[in-house]
């Protein structure tokens, strides 16, 4: 039988190597932690993303990078929390937002309980990049390195590094559901990408604290999406895992993985499988 991946496929695999925590066994598992394996967390968010865009707009594009990385570096990839905090968009339909508290609380469960079973380089990856959310993962991550010496966790989000390219090859200005993010859904799920191209040019205040956000961009948009296109979005997202696979073999000690997996290999699947 052959493994065909699917777009939206969520599983990743090395080989016939599974990748994904909740696929392997608890002995499965406790082999490959021997190995000193890097886990990462990929986090999302439900949250609005204009009129052309799912809700999961955050968890899609994470998951893809974090599968790729995953497949690199034979990492383990955890569970999704597909939930963020959310504030500017928090009164648009759909959004469904964690407080600041729940996601640290979660984000710091998870951490411990990963150190617990003796796993010591965490990334976590977040596909939702607001302010609030970023400190409270950051903040999680902080408290579980305080309690745990030999952790090392990472905490980013996938668009620190897609950001970079805003003011160069793409606009300056370009943010939520923008050009970039736009053709990043059209490159891995066009399958949910509607057809209209919004454009929204303002966005909330920097530094005023508001209890609608949403009125200082009504599009849901900041940027403009009508340039966008999902061979830009391949582009942006090579550039994405090129960097990130950079900072985790220069920060992290992470280990490329020399081609394919062994049939000795651990939680392989019976069958052999098509790449
Ligand atoms: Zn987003």
């Amino acid at each position: 039988m052959v493994h065909i991946p699917m777009v939206g496929d969520t599983s990743a695999r090395r080989g016939g190597r599974k990748l994904n925590i909740d696929e392997l066994t608890s002995e499965d598992f406790s082999a490959i932690v021997k190995r000193n394996p890097i886990a990462i967390l990929p986090m999302g968010a439900v949250e609005e993303h204009g009129s052309h865009l799912p809700l999961g707009t955050d968890s899609f594009q994470c998951e893809e990078v974090v599968n790729r990385l995953a497949k690199e570096f034979g990492a383990l990839v955890l569970p999704p929390i597909r939930y963020g905090d959310c504030r500017s968009t928090r009164n648009f339909p759909g959004t469904i937002s964690l407080s600041f508290e729940t996601l640290q609380a979660v984000v710091m469960d998870v951490l411990s309980e990963l150190a617990r079973n003796g796993i010591s380089r965490v990334v976590v990856l977040s596909g939702h990049a607001g302010s609030g959310h970023m400190a409270s993962l950051k903040l999680a991550a902080q408290r579980v390195a305080e309690r745990h010496a030999n952790m090392k966790i990472m905490v980013l989000s996938d668009y620190d590094i897609a950001y970079d390219l805003a003011g160069k090859e793409f606009p300056e200005t370009d943010g939520h559901a923008g050009q970039i993010e736009t053709s990043r859904m059209l490159a891995i799920r066009p399958d949910l990408v509607g057809a209209e191209r919004p454009c929204g040019d303002s966005r909330p205040p920097r530094y005023m604290i508001v209890n609608d956000p949403e009125r200082c961009f009504p599009s849901g948009v900041m940027g403009d999406s009508r340039d966008a296109s999902a061979e830009k979005g391949k582009r942006i997202d090579d550039y994405i895992f090129t960097e990130l696979s950079r900072i985790m073999t220069e920060d992290f000690g992470a280990q490329r993985e020399k081609g394919d997996t062994s049939a000795s290999d651990i939680g392989k699947e019976e069958e052999s499988h098509g790449h």
